[in-house]
């Protein structure tokens, strides 16, 4: 089989021929990767796929062009104009840093002055904004926006008696969801869809049924992908069977294709801790801004990498499909959440978005990702989230 190529230069001419038949078979490509799965007898492809027409390999991706690539030039709608932001956001036209008091915010914003309340063991300051309900945990990274949890960089605190939220919260995290008018932040309905792992890295393997991550991640990419297309999308995957792709190569492909929007797939492993359940969904952190999972060496908060150009538009989409997860499958909400160290998020052109979709190593979650109808409603609820606009908005 053949895998996605990096350092190789195509000719534009040839470039452009190869792009337009890749374009148009790739409606088989992923039918038919699932049949070499299939054909060859591959014991860890829980695939079901009715139709097979013709056996493909792996695409050869080229290299990323500078050139506009037909999508781009022919087919891709401009952003709609920003409609007319809601009239207290003009209220916050100001940079935010430090510890801001809620109260006074609230104040200065024109909303209604939160009052606090014990929910549970947290200390809740719930602000209402005309678009939702924000409430605030004091000593707690997670917020709730719209019955949907939300990490802050920094956990909010008592300052001199009052109720505080780091500003960069407010302005990269709060203000970004707050203002979102529901539009879908995307240049264009080019995607690429991602399914984590393969070939010789199978990812975490599921306590319930012994198979692997990869399985799990084509899997949900196959049965997300004429979702997608039935709502306008063209869709690429940078895996179509059990075959090897680099980090680098997934971001390529995304390069190559001009995609819009980049969405990797996981499902989770918690280190044998089999008590940790639910859905988790990454994006970039912006500059500045300390991550919530942080892996390798210790991160550098002041670097800007190219995914950094798309902060907005990454959390809002990051949000929008994690409340569509958690709305349609119950799952364990474990947040939209920020992280630096993901090569398939890092170097990014565009709004690109990962989801650890339940945890393999948690029994109840395990048992749910082997499960044929789990996954196609993971895949509606992905749909739902990208479609324009999306249902319940
Ligand atoms: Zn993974």
């Amino acid at each position: 089989m053949n895998e996605p190529v990096a350092g190789k230069s195509l000719e534009p001419l040839c470039y452009l021929r190869w792009l337009r038949r890749f374009s148009t078979v790739a409606t088989q490509i992923t039918a038919c990767a699932a049949a070499i799965a299939l054909g060859l007898g591959c014991r860890h492809t829980p695939v079901r796929v009715t139709a097979l027409r013709q056996v493909q390999p792996c695409p050869i991706v080229p290299v990323a062009t500078a050139e506009p690539t037909p999508h781009q030039t022919n087919q891709e709608p401009a952003l709609p104009p920003a409609a007319a932001p809601p009239q207290w956001v003009s209220a916050t036209n100001v940079p935010y840093d430090g510890w801001i008091d809620v109260r006074q915010w609230a104040r200065d914003i024109g909303i209604p002055i939160p009052a606090l309340a014990m929910t549970g063991t947290n200390c809740v300051a719930s602000l209402k904004f005309p678009t939702g309900t924000l409430d605030i945990r004091l000593g707690r990274h997670q917020a709730r926006w719209q019955q949907c949890e939300l990490w802050l960089a920094h956990a909010p605190l008592f300052i001199r008696g009052q109720p505080c939220v780091h500003g960069q919260d407010i302005q990269s995290t709060l203000l970004p969801l707050l203002t979102d008018n529901g539009e879908l932040p995307v240049t264009n309905r080019v995607i690429v869809l991602d399914p984590g792992h393969g070939g010789s890295n199978p990812g975490a393997r599921n306590i319930a049924t012994g198979r692997w991550e990869k399985e799990y991640t084509l899997d949900l990419a196959l049965r997300l992908k004429p979702l997608l297309e039935d709502q306008g999308w063209m869709v690429f995957l940078t895996r179509t069977n059990d075959c090897d792709v680099t980090l680098s190569n997934r971001v390529a492909i995304a390069d190559a294709i001009g995609a819009g929007l980049f969405l990797s797939l996981h499902f989770n492993d918690a280190n044998g801790r089999a008590t940790e359940s639910g859905i988790e969904t990454y994006c970039m952190t912006p500059p500045g801004l300390p991550s919530a999972l942080v892996r390798g060496p210790p991160e550098n908060p002041s670097v800007v990498l190219s995914n950094n150009a798309h902060d907005t538009a990454n959390l809002r989409l990051a949000f929008r499909l994690h409340r569509a997860l958690v709305n349609r499958t119950g799952a364990v909400d474990r947040g939209v959440r920020r992280a630096r160290f993901m090569a398939v998020l890092r170097n990014q052109s565009r709004p690109a978005i990962l989801v650890e979709a339940g945890y393999l190593s948690n029994l109840r979650d395990a048992r749910l990702i082997a499960s044929p109808e789990h996954r196609q409603a993971l895949a509606l609820a992905i749909a739902d989230a990208l479609s324009s606009p999306p249902p319940g908005l």
